[in-house]
């Protein structure tokens, strides 16, 4: 009972539609217009002969076993597909889970990579650490001019993994040359499309080969599950899944999967509201005498607004300050003085947080040695008024 995608293929190709129904058939549950949540780690067979049809993958309408495949996480599987405008996704229990499976699939002991050094921590120390057990290297280059990929690239480089805008300076890379840069060069393309979401960036129209998400952040939308999502063609996306799929193990548990589901059906709307705030947030810190640089892309005089006018439809809402005054003590009291941001990591949520974050200085392209301190916001879904007015009490006490 897999999607029923010949019946999809009649729905406008619409987001939004997509969100409410893609992938979807109440007709199969009873008329339920939220499918069960298929909460079961094993399905039996009727028959021996059945069983082989399944083992073998020759019939893929039957289920075996939820590390496989499992019918409220195929849902959501189909219609995150769609959103991409891949063939294939394949969720994963964090976004971690998602990021390495993607990465473990498109290397081998002895390769080399290429990233932007201001790729998320995490993603960082696997390439720079874990896989160094494999013989694996990584070289990180600033990222905003294709001739930085072309200088890093070896006759083992296997994979460019990219994560644009980025998560804490919002720097970002041209997807679509890098992609012909490493189709030339026969290497494969990973991009962390997190900050953006499908509603506003869609990678794979610029030639990259799989899109990996923390489905953590905007695409969950209430800070309630954890889950990470791959998206690629159907032929990458089958050996994903048989492999570090169904080898490593971390697929999504299908509670978290139904979240999800809930999650995506809300993600243009809330999309909409996160980029109204974080465009006024953004756009108000600017002009404010105690801000020394706002990094975001929606900014029109943003250093790389060529390529948001390019890549992005739209910017959500996570963006960083840097105060005139940032020692880290202001930066703490700034932070603290704050009532309606919680103080936390992740973003992506209903909800505002503020953290601050201590940057290499190479990473600012400011010609000091020492790193900086810098405050990332995630502007939630509260009335805008509120937070600016919280903002502005805050930087009154700096
Ligand atoms: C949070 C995050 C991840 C990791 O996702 P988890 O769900 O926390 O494992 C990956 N990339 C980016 C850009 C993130 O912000």
């Amino acid at each position: 009972m897999k999607p029923d995608n010949e019946s999809n293929s009649e729905l406008p190709p619409s987001f939004e539609t997509m969100c409410a129904h893609y992938g979807e058939d109440p007709a199969q549950h009873h008329g339920a217009v939220i499918p069960p949540i298929y909460q079961n780690s094993l399905f039996t067979f009727p028959d021996c002969a059945t069983r082989e049809l399944a083992y073998d993958g020759v019939d893929e309408e039957l289920y075996s076993y939820t590390r496989l495949t499992n019918p409220t996480t195929d849902i959501v599987e189909a219609k995150i597909a769609a959103l991409e405008g891949g063939e294939k996704a394949r969720c994963f229990a964090s976004g971690m889970a998602a990021v390495t499976a993607a990465i473990l699939s498109c290397v081998k002991a002895g390769d080399h990579v290429i990233c932007p050094q201001t790729v998320y921590g995490p993603t960082h120390s696997f390439l720079a650490g874990y896989l160094k057990k494999f013989n694996i290297t990584c070289t990180f280059v600033d990222g905003c001019r294709i001739q930085d990929f072309e200088q890093a690239l070896r006759p083992e480089t296997s994979l460019i993994f990219l994560e644009t805008p980025s998560s804490s300076i919002f720097k970002q890379q041209d997807m679509e040359a890098v992609s012909s840069l490493a189709k030339q060069n026969k290497i494969s393309t990973i991009c962390d499309n997190s900050w953006a979401s499908p509603y506003f960036q869609r990678p794979l129209q610029f030639g990259i080969d799989l899109v990996v998400h923390s489905a953590t952040k905007y695409l969950g939308g209430h800070s309630d599950i954890m889950a990470g999502v791959v998206i690629g063609d159907a032929k990458r996306m089958r050996r994903l899944t048989f492999q570090e799929g169904c080898l490593i193990g971390g697929i999504l548990d299908p509670f978290a999967s139904w979240l999800l589901l809930r999650g995506l059906r809300t993600l243009p709307i809330r999309m909409d509201r996160h980029q109204t705030n974080g465009m006024r947030i953004a756009t108000a810190l600017s002009d404010h005498p105690k801000v020394a640089k706002v990094f975001f892309p929606g900014l029109p005089d943003d250093p790389q607004a060529d390529l948001t006018a390019k890549q992005l439809r739209g910017t959500s809402s996570l963006l960083s300050i840097q105060l005139k005054s940032s020692s880290k003590e202001s930066t703490y009291k700034f932070i603290d003085s704050l009532k309606y941001f919680g103080i936390g990591c992740s973003w992506g949520g209903f909800e505002s947080l503020a953290q601050p974050v201590l940057v290499p200085a190479q990473h600012i392209d400011i010609s000091q040695n020492d790193p900086v301190w810098i405050t990332r916001l995630h502007i939630g879904l509260e009335n805008a008024d509120d937070l600016w007015n919280d903002l502005q009490q805050a930087l009154d006490k700096v």
